[in-house]
Order: C-alpha cells, then structure tokens, then sequence
C-alpha cells in the first residue's frame, strides 16, 4: 500500500534571542531537525515526545501551516503546494486538523451549525443553503450530536460536545487525513474515553488516517498502529507500536513506557523501572553528539561527542542509539 503523506528530512529552525534586550544575542531553535515520517491510508500513527519536543510543529509542517526550513511533505505522491495558494486550499480540505482547545478552535459568536458548514462555504462543495444544512446535520450526528444542537453556541456546550463540533467541522470536507495535536488532553478525564472511541469509530467507518500528536502514551498506544518517538526535535525511535510498546529499544522511549500508569502490556514483557531525570534541556542549546545523553544512564563518551542517527533493529523498527545493539541494551523488538 503507497503513502498517503510522506513528510522526508523536515527542519524548522527559528532564530531567537538568547536574553531580554534587544541587543541580547540571536541562537538557532531546531524545532524540528531532520523528521522523516510515512502515513499510510486508513492508519494511526502515533507521535510522542515531552512538550517542547517539536511534535506540534511536526504536525503544523505537514499541514503546510508553517513553511519548513527544508525539507519536503508530499501528500499522495505529491508536493504540498505554498500556504495560501489555490492550489495548497485544494488540497488542504483532504487534510484537517483537531486541536487541543475545541473553544479556542470555534467562534463563540456563531451558532455550531453555520461553523460546521464553514469548510463547505471555503470549498464550495455544497450548492445551497438547505443541501450545507442538511450534510451539517447529518454529520453532527455521525459524531454523536443531537440535531438540535446546531442553533446552540459553543460556550452552551460541554468540552466534549465541542471537541465533537470540531470533529464534525474537520468530516465536512471528507479527509482522508486528521492531524490530531492533543485532541483529548483537555477534556475531563471522564470525556476523554468516549472522544478516543468516536475517533476510533470514525476510523473504522471513513477509512481516514490519524497523525495523533499526544504526550499521554497510554492513549497513543490505544488509538496507534505505529509510533514515532520525538525527543529535542528529532525522532529516536519508531516502528509498529505494538511492537515497541512491549520493547522499547531506545533509553527514552523505555522511560517513557515504564512511566506509563500499570497497563497489560501483553506478550508475556515485562515492565522495567527506568526512571527520566531532569528535565529536558534547553532546545536552544542542545548537548553535543546524543541529545539525550544528559539524561541517559547509559551514556558513554561516544554518546557524547557523536550523533546517532536512525539505524534498523528489526521488524521495520528503527532506533537512534549507537549502544542499541549492545547486549546491555538489547531487548526482544
Ligand atoms: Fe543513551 Fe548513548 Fe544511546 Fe544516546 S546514544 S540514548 S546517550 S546510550
């Protein structure tokens, strides 16, 4: 099965001030720094790092929201166009996103059916008033609204009906791809499951590919069939994520799994204690060779001066870590 977006060698730099003033000295932030990722129709992959990873901007790179230092995204075998461009809005409603704030992503001026109906308006995919009132209805209750709703404002709604508003206004234009950046993160925890299920449900029914940009790992391994693990801007380790949820390769990810709240993780594995100290360092003045090394128990003075790059370990797993193989290390991918 080909690709339905192929995101290859992707960098966001930014130049920053390194103190207050405006004389104060100018440093490179690498937001993103050399990301390659493939999504496949119909699939979920999963995107985990701690905040300020570069996850987000990842996502808003391969929607075309923010131009990439280099780098390239293309969707279906083909360039994502400049933002803005006819061509970009063409092929722009095939691709939507679900942010984190459902108030903050709606207008509180304006009644939920004429939001949900916007995206038709945008694409003129719909002839009149009555045909955009009419899918906008349906929609909503394909996500679980009630048809009444449609006269309400967002602010007459709970966090969880409007994350469905949101939902519904991103199905209007039939994606194929969501990009989600922590669409549950903040509902109540009560909510958060019955989101999980309907983007679950919606996969099942619509065939739509998810880009689940999330720091819960426990949900991200619920909703994923592959996984990228990003840390300082740089993905460390990736590959299908049952897999790597029973054995992570990578020092991160392994303390990222073992932080995960007491789950089955199936296969007979074992859980280790393997704890994150500190916290991550100042992305505008990332450590030498491994990133991560300042962290890492397993550091030596390799890991200090050189940087790993991504290498195969197995069943298409892939790993940034130049002590992977080492039988100290070794775990059964
Ligand atoms: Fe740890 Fe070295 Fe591997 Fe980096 S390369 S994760 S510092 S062992």
């Amino acid at each position: 099965m080909s690709d339905l977006l192929q995101a290859t060698d992707l960098r966001r730099h930014y130049r920053v001030r390194t103190g207050q003033g405006l004389f104060a000295p100018k440093a490179v932030l690498r937001a993103v720094d050399g990301v390659s990722l493939a999504l496949r129709p119909g699939r979920t992959l999963g995107l985990v790092g701690e905040s300020g990873c570069g996850k987000s901007t990842t996502g808003k790179l391969v929607l075309g929201l923010v131009p990439p230092t280099s780098g390239t995204v293309h969707y279906r075998g083909q360039t994502l166009p400049p933002v803005g461009t006819p061509a970009w809005r063409g092929l722009r409603r095939h691709i939507q996103m679900v942010y984190q704030d459902p108030l903050g992503a709606l207008d509180r001026r304006l009644p939920i059916g004429t939001q949900i109906e916007e995206p038709l308006v945008i694409h003129a995919k719909a002839a009149g008033a009555a045909e955009r009132r009419d899918r906008a209805l349906a929609t909503m209750e394909s996500v679980g609204l009630q048809r009444h709703q449609y006269e309400r404002y967002p602010h007459e709604l709970s966090g969880g009906q409007r994350q469905r508003v949101v939902l519904a206004r991103a199905l209007m234009t039939e994606p194929d791809l969501l990009v989600c950046d922590e669409p549950i993160s903040a509902l109540d925890v009560s909510i958060q499951a019955q989101v999980v299920n309907l983007l679950l449900d919606l996969q099942d029914r619509l065939g739509m590919a998810y880009l689940f940009i999330s720091h819960d790992l426990k949900v991200v391994r619920q909703v994923s069939h592959d996984v990228a693990v990003m840390y300082l801007g740089r993905i460390v380790e990736q590959g299908e994520a049952e897999s790597l949820f029973a054995a992570p390769a990578h020092p991160y990810t392994r303390a990222l799994v073992a932080a995960i709240p007491a789950v089955d993780f199936g296969g007979g594995s074992k859980r280790e204690r393997m704890l994150l100290q500190g916290d991550p360092p100042n992305p505008v003045n990332v450590p030498s060779g491994c990133a991560f090394h300042t962290r890492c128990p397993f550091a030596t003075a390799q890991c200090r001066a050189e940087a790993p790059t991504l290498q195969p370990l197995a069943r298409g797993r892939m790993v940034a870590c130049h002590r992977v193989h080492e039988p100290a290390l070794q775990v059964a991918a």
